[in-house]
């Protein structure tokens, strides 16, 4: 253990923690989204501590928001969102921070953050749905855990190799040195690979597939799925008009992707605009 500036040491500590439960390899086949998801040295588990350790962080280095302009209006729409998800909200802790960048994210853990800049430019509960329903939708396609895989391996070079490692730590209890010293390596990687992994950007598909599992959590809850072609709409001015910083818009799909995308998605939901 390295001891290192305030706190980040929790995050690689759980991090480190989460490459000790190693032995899961291969890819899962998720049903929702359609396709196989590589799941490679992190469990979901060890990615929720790892997200909830990040999330701790946070909420002692950022200033959370009290001011019920936004808490009110977040304590309505995301209870809302993540029941008609499935989801228990007693479960997930969301919360607005004071921070005036155009931003909002979701931790594995079940953990959403909300700036202030992207409340301000929020017209209407949908619109808010529209954001902490793409923000589920990350948590639930465990998609933090399938970019710290991709990271992981890339990192180690064992793309194509994989499966191999995997089953012989995995399911051979004889593996002995040879496992324990494969195990040490990963760590050492993921300590790096899993603290940056939950927060670099995703990439296009991930946030394509947030987008329309975000507005299907909305249809279900009951709120007007074509807002959230408005909010992004905003988005892309606000950004264009540079009145503040665009973290979340710089890392995200082209508008014209996301919004193709969603007007499909929405039109399959059946509100169709
Ligand atoms: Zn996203």
């Amino acid at each position: 253990m390295h001891p290192k500036a305030g706190g980040r040491r929790s995050v690689k500590a759980a991090a480190l923690a989460a490459a000790l439960s190693l032995g899961v390899a291969g890819c899962a086949y998720n049903e929702e989204l359609g396709r196989n998801q590589l799941m490679f040295g992190v469990g979901e588990d060890s990615m929720a501590e790892a997200g909830s350790a990040a999330w701790q962080d946070i909420k002692e280095q950022q200033t959370i928001s009290r001011d019920s302009r936004y808490t009110e209006r977040l304590n309505r729409v995301a209870p809302r969102l993540l029941r008609a998800s499935g989801e228990d909200p007693a479960e997930w802790e969301y919360l607005v921070f004071e921070d005036p960048t155009l931003n909002a994210f979701a931790l594995p853990g079940k953990k959403i953050g909300i700036h202030t800049g992207i409340m301000d430019i929020m017209q209407n509960d949908a619109q808010l749905a529209a954001v902490v329903g793409h923000e589920i939708a990350h948590v639930e396609y465990n998609h933090a855990g399938e970019r710290s895989s991709q990271n992981l391996l890339a990192q180690l070079g064992l793309v194509g190799t994989s499966i191999a490692l995997g089953s012989r730590c995995g399911d051979n209890p004889r593996a002995g040195t040879d496992c324990s010293q494969n195990a040490q390596q990963l760590a050492q990687v993921l300590g790096v690979g899993a603290m940056y992994g939950l927060i670099l950007p995703y990439s296009r598909k991930h946030e394509l597939e947030a987008d329309a599992g975000g507005v299907r959590y909305m249809a279900r809850a009951g709120y007007d799925a074509s807002e959230a072609l408005e909010f992004w709409t905003r988005m892309a001015q606000a950004s264009a008009n540079q009145e503040r910083p665009a973290e979340f818009a710089s890392t995200h799909p082209a508008t014209e992707t996301r919004i193709e995308n969603l007007r499909r998605e929405i039109a399959q939901l059946g509100q169709g605009t």
